[in-house]
């Protein structure tokens, strides 16, 4: 007889760890605070360990532990040394989140090689870095991936030549690590947010963001908890058979 799991268990991830790149705010903020809520143990990483510090107190506040660490995603040594420390000090690996992202925007004419490569280095260096590093523990415990793309890395978008080919090379890197790691029961997804209210889209300037409400479908920006709860579903019980995949949460903004 199989078992079904129960939906009505708020907190299925209890005894698990996860780590969250980009948890000092916004998108990977939310997520922290709601895989904690779903009992996980939370690793919080962005540039510094100082940043994570509001994040830690929140995920501690309902009970889970929670760290708070530094590094630059894209130095693989340091990611490679971070990882064995989350692991060490926190019993273990089971989720990763690669969300820690950056642009640095400008018409292709303008953009310098500095602003390609680091726009390169941090979103899909920084996520090659944390899947090889953790991929041998993931491989352990039947581990979940997450990996913050974006709309724009299937559409294009003018101005974001650098960030469009990082986050489509973060769905190409998805699918092709979905492949290898399927065989020891690791599954590896991606989400595609669209416009997203966070510090990153609050240099938009209120006329030109008007406009992209305006092109919305569902008629509103949407909120960081609205991409957390795609996470929470892909490393939930409802996430166990799917792998490779990028979930579109954007409002209809692609369609
Ligand atoms: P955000 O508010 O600008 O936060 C970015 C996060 O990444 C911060 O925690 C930051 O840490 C961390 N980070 C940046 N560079 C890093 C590095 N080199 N090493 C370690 N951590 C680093 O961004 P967000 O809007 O929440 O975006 C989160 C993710 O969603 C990104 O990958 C972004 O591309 C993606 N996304 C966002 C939108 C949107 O509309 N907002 C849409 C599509 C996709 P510090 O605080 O220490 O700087």
């Amino acid at each position: 007889m199989s078992t079904i799991p129960n939906p009505g268990d708020q907190r299925p991830l209890v005894g698990k760890v996860a780590i969250v790149t980009g948890a000092s705010r916004g998108i990977g903020q939310a997520i922290a605070v709601r895989l904690a809520q779903m009992g996980a143990g939370i690793a919080a990483v962005a540039t510094s360990a100082e940043r994570c510090a509001d994040t830690v107190a929140q995920c501690r506040a309902v009970g889970v532990p929670a760290e708070a660490f530094g590094v630059d995603v894209a130095e693989s040594a340091a990611v490679d040394e971070l990882v064995k420390r989350i692991a060490a000090q926190m019993g273990g690996v089971d989720i990763l989140i690669n969300n820690a992202g950056i642009t640095r925007d400008g018409l292709l004419l303008r953009m310098s090689e500095e602003d390609f490569d680091r726009v390169v280095d941090v979103n899909l260096k920084g996520t090659f870095n944390f899947v090889k590093s953790a991929a041998r523990l993931l491989m352990k415990v039947r581990g979940r991936i997450v990996n913050i793309s974006s709309v724009v890395g299937i559409t294009g978008n003018a101005g974001q030549v650098n960030y469009a080919a990082s986050k489509a090379g973060v769905i190409g890197l998805t699918r092709s690590v979905a492949k290898e790691l399927a065989g020891r029961g690791v599954t590896v997804n991606a989400i595609a947010p669209g416009y997203i209210e966070t510090d990153m889209t609050a240099a938009i300037d209120p006329a030109a963001a008007a406009k992209l409400s305006e092109a919305i479908p569902l008629g509103r920006i949407g909120r960081a908890d609205e991409i957390a709860a795609a996470v929470a579903f892909l490393v939930g019980p409802g996430g166990d058979y799917l792998t490779g995949q990028t979930i579109v949460v954007d409002g209809g903004l692609s369609l």
